[in-house]
């Protein structure tokens, strides 16, 4: 243990004594090997300051958004307003099934009481003639009678 100490390392030598290759240098920033493996030269990374992280202008980050949304002001009223328009549409097709329904009804009626109608006139029709013939008839005894009643005086 004593001849580890002093110095960095790996302290029990095993088999995986090799970096990876994304394994990153902190002293050549080179990959592929640990930093105690080094052979290479420290380099310096010239970095830029906070301060002039700072007074650069950062580019703002743009996100796409739907052309509906960029105007927030009628946002909920054109939501509503097609959802009214919506409502509309559907009440209208309805209205339009029920008209066509309420119509062939109204057909029906009026099939069924030209049919009354019809059977009424006709039984009126048969009515008047059955009276006609009622008519004819009583006529038709009445003359009989009344020749009768003629020859009857004559003789
Ligand atoms: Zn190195």
């Amino acid at each position: 243990m004593k001849r580890f100490r002093s110095s960095t390392g790996p302290k029990f030598t095993s088999s995986f004594t090799k970096a990876p290759s994304t394994q990153q240098c902190q002293k050549c920033l080179q990959y592929g090997h640990y930093t105690y493996e080094c052979k290479g030269g420290r380099v310096y990374n010239a970095r830029p300051t906070r301060t002039q992280q700072l007074h650069k202008p950062t580019k703002r980050i743009q996100v796409e958004v739907p052309e509906e949304f960029l105007s927030k002001k009628g946002l909920a009223a054109k939501i509503l307003k097609e959802k009214e328009e919506e409502r509309q549409r559907k009440k209208e097709e309805k209205d339009k099934k029920r008209n066509k329904k309420k119509r062939r009804r109204r057909q029906c009626i009026v099939f069924i009481f030209r049919i009354i109608t019809r059977t009424k006139l006709e039984q009126e029709q048969q009515h008047q003639q059955s009276i006609l013939q009622l008519v004819s008839f009583v006529a038709i005894v009445v003359q009989l009678a009344l020749e009768i009643a003629f020859a009857h005086f004559s003789s």
